[in-house]
């Protein structure tokens, strides 16, 4: 017999489907039909499978039906496809040919496939599989898209992505929004001196210990490009991302990587600049792009007192 541990591990690797369907039957059949390669969740009406589909273990996979009382299937799929968390999940209607009055309405909402009933098990099985091996890859490659390849940290993208979200965030509350812009200093001696490969090792080690240095769930840190990293700390004000900021200057000193053409220090060292707002309910004419440069000319401050050196800003929505 297996050890138990190894067993529940596996059972956890199966993906998640949900399915929807009014009428108990037809769920009872399709449950028969792939329990267990997959964990299956069951919802009699849509509003209960929304439910199920915004948690925080969103299904890989939905079977809707389309004909329910309240909310259809076409209506549950539209909702589906309009959330950011839910959009990638393939939905596919299974559903009674007489049923389908129009493939077309559903292909429009971003269903990804029809199962009509009656329906043959191994066919329905593959469609099944093909679209889960499908969700996979795009997931992948949607991955990859905000990783940075040489350090494995989140890329410039992704920092617009999130400096945006939180960005739009902090102006609809009254909480501060610090951004840290970051540079290692003396780089292009730092390549001259030990070579490019040692040069992107650095990187690759700088970039790990700022990420270990950040202490809240909601604290980000990107490359920003070339040896510039980004570090978004939102509800964070100026005192709080000062100590952010030291945190990480001393996590990059702690790992000592001899540095013997810097003017600086013998090791790697980094300078930084801190921007933060604190909206209020006034309008005023601030944009995200003010937050970037007040952070980028702090950190030009702080190459310019030295480096090695932390330089903050931090100002009010007008009052
Ligand atoms: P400062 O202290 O003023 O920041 O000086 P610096 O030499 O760090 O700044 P500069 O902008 O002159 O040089 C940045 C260097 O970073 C030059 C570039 O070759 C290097 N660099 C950028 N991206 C990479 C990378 O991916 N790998 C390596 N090894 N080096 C990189
Ligand atoms: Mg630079
Ligand atoms: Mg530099």
């Amino acid at each position: 017999m297996e050890p138990k541990e190894e067993r529940v591990i596996r059972e956890d690797e199966r993906p998640k489907m949900l399915i929807v369907d009014d009428n108990k039957q037809n769920i009872e059949m399709l449950m028969e039909l792939f329990h267990g390669e997959y964990r299956i969740a069951a919802a009699r009406n849509a509003t209960r499978a929304l439910k199920v589909a915004f948690s925080d273990a969103p299904p890989d996979i939905i079977l809707a039906d389309i004909i329910m009382p309240g909310m259809d299937g076409y209506e549950f799929c539209a909702q589906i496809k309009e959330d950011l968390r839910t959009k990638n999940i393939p939905v596919i209607f299974v559903t009674a040919v007489s049923e389908v009055m129009d493939q077309n309405r559903g292909f429009a909402l971003g269903a990804v496939d029809y199962i009509t009933k009656p329906f043959h098990p191994p066919v329905v099985k593959a469609r099944v599989k093909l679209h889960l091996n499908l969700k996979r890859k795009q997931d992948l490659l949607e991955k990859y898209a905000f990783i940075d390849a040489l350090t494995e940290i989140p890329n410039r993208r992704r920092f617009d992505e999130v400096m945006l979200k939180e960005w739009n965030r902090a102006c609809r509350s009254t909480y501060p929004l610090s951004l840290i812009l970051i540079d290692i200093d003396h780089f292009k001696n730092y390549n001259d001196t030990y070579g490019h490969g040692q040069g992107d090792d650095c990187l690759r080690r700088v970039a790990v210990a700022m990420s270990r240095s950040l202490r809240r769930a909601g604290d980000f840190v990107a490359r920003y490009g070339g040896e510039e990293f980004a570090v978004v700390l939102p509800d964070t004000p100026a005192p709080q991302a000062l100590e952010a900021a030291k945190n990480i200057l001393s996590a990059v000193d702690e790992l000592n990587i001899a540095h013997k053409s810097s003017s600086v220090a013998l090791h790697v060292t980094i300078s930084l600049g801190i921007a933060t707002i604190t909206p209020d309910d006034s309008k005023s004419a601030l944009e995200l792009k003010d937050l970037i440069e007040a952070a980028d000319k702090k950190l030009y401050e702080a190459k310019s007192l030295g480096r090695h050196t932390i330089a903050c800003y931090s100002w009010l929505h007008m009052t």
